[in-house]
């Protein structure tokens, strides 16, 4: 059973999943840094000015719950395999097309050697003016799947360890504040032979934490997902939906008395949905999933959109769950309780 935390939040709460385009003048400062002519604290302060701006693009928006875009971050597994210990990276290869990945290697045994997203959430609480905030970790077994296995002897191994790394830095974020994490985890369903231990082994990243967990899981096999919605020690699956047009939407049967974080916009797509098309997809999810239960939020991060076309896709999604409190608010439900 889900327990209720101390925060009210407006019905239909509205979120991002993590990451959105970095203005053109940050990729420029970052350029000016790899090529030596800016410093450590310029680049540092050009971060922080990003965050702000993006911040601030979100709650006009009308976002209740922002992220920091993942400002910082230039990719969701090298980012942390960067700063966990016993990492090294040989050089990109090829993913798909021209596309490279810098792919990391373990090499030695994994030791969390210091908070890795602490600074981050730090900085985006005394920005946003929300009372809640997002903050997102990348998942163990994405971080495993997308990594080079060199020393542990198995890829099952290799995910516990990882995933006693994540829980420790999210039980740091519990300690600094933070009430809303969300683990990221693409990956999770790629292998379906791996799922029954995989499943087991992200819920040690759970242990012990008493704020709020959200899963994201994208672009997967949402009926295999789906059996492990009760194992999974997560209050909420942020899941897509607009790429694939609200099929599948009976998967959702099997929530139990956990949350969707409901994807009503597609990040696949530069057409800008209407607030009418996101209504009536909210009008869908309701006939499955009671109302208090669902949170809004589009397919996945808005990065590789241009920024005008992520900021609008924000808007026209707000704007879409309006219609739908308005006729909430006429029976009376205008709020609910953040639920861990
Ligand atoms: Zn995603």
């Amino acid at each position: 059973m889900l327990k209720e935390m101390n925060i009210e939040l407006p019905i239909l709460p509205t979120t991002v999943i993590g990451s959105y385009p970095r203005p053109k003048w940050l990729r420029h400062m970052i350029r000016l840094y790899k090529a030596g002519r800016i410093d450590e604290k310029t680049l540092q302060e050009s971060f922080d000015d990003a965050v702000i701006a993006v911040v601030k693009e979100q709650e006009d928006a009308g976002i209740d719950i922002p992220s920091d875009g993942e400002m910082r971050r230039d990719e969701m597994v090298e980012y942390f395999a960067q700063r966990i210990k016993g990492f090294r990276f040989y050089g990109p290869v090829r993913v798909w097309g021209n596309n490279f990945f810098n792919k990391p290697a373990v090499v030695d045994k994994l030791v969390y050697e210091k908070p890795i997203v602490i600074d981050e959430y730090m900085f985006l609480r005394k920005v946003s003016r929300r009372p809640v905030v997002k903050v997102t970790i990348t998942g163990p077994y994405t971080i495993a799947d997308w990594s080079f296995n060199e020393y542990y002897s198995s890829k099952q191994e290799l995910v516990y360890e990882l995933a006693k790394i994540i829980n420790r830095e999210i039980l740091e974020l519990e300690k600094a504040g933070a009430k809303f994490v969300q683990v990221d985890e693409p990956a999770l369903t790629t292998h379906p032979e791996e799922m029954e231990w995989a499943v087991e082994a992200v819920n040690e990243v759970t242990k012990g934490v008493n704020i709020k967990l959200g899963i994201h899981v994208c672009y997967s096999n949402y009926e295999i997902l789906s059996k492990y919605f009760d194992k999974l020690n997560f209050s909420q699956f942020a899941l897509e939906f607009a790429n694939r047009s609200f099929r599948d939407l009976h998967i959702l049967k099997r929530l139990g008395d956990k949350e969707i974080g409901f994807g009503v916009v597609d990040v696949h797509s530069r057409r800008i949905e209407t607030p009418e098309e996101v209504a009536q997809a909210i009008r869908k999810v309701m006939e499955i999933v009671d109302v208090e239960r669902i949170y809004i939020n589009p397919d996945c991060g808005l990065k590789l959109l241009p920024r005008e076309i992520a900021k609008a896709k924000m808007e026209v999604m707000v704007r879409g769950v309006n219609i739908i409190r308005e006729e909430l608010r006429r029976k009376g439900v205008e709020k609910i309780i953040m639920r861990r």
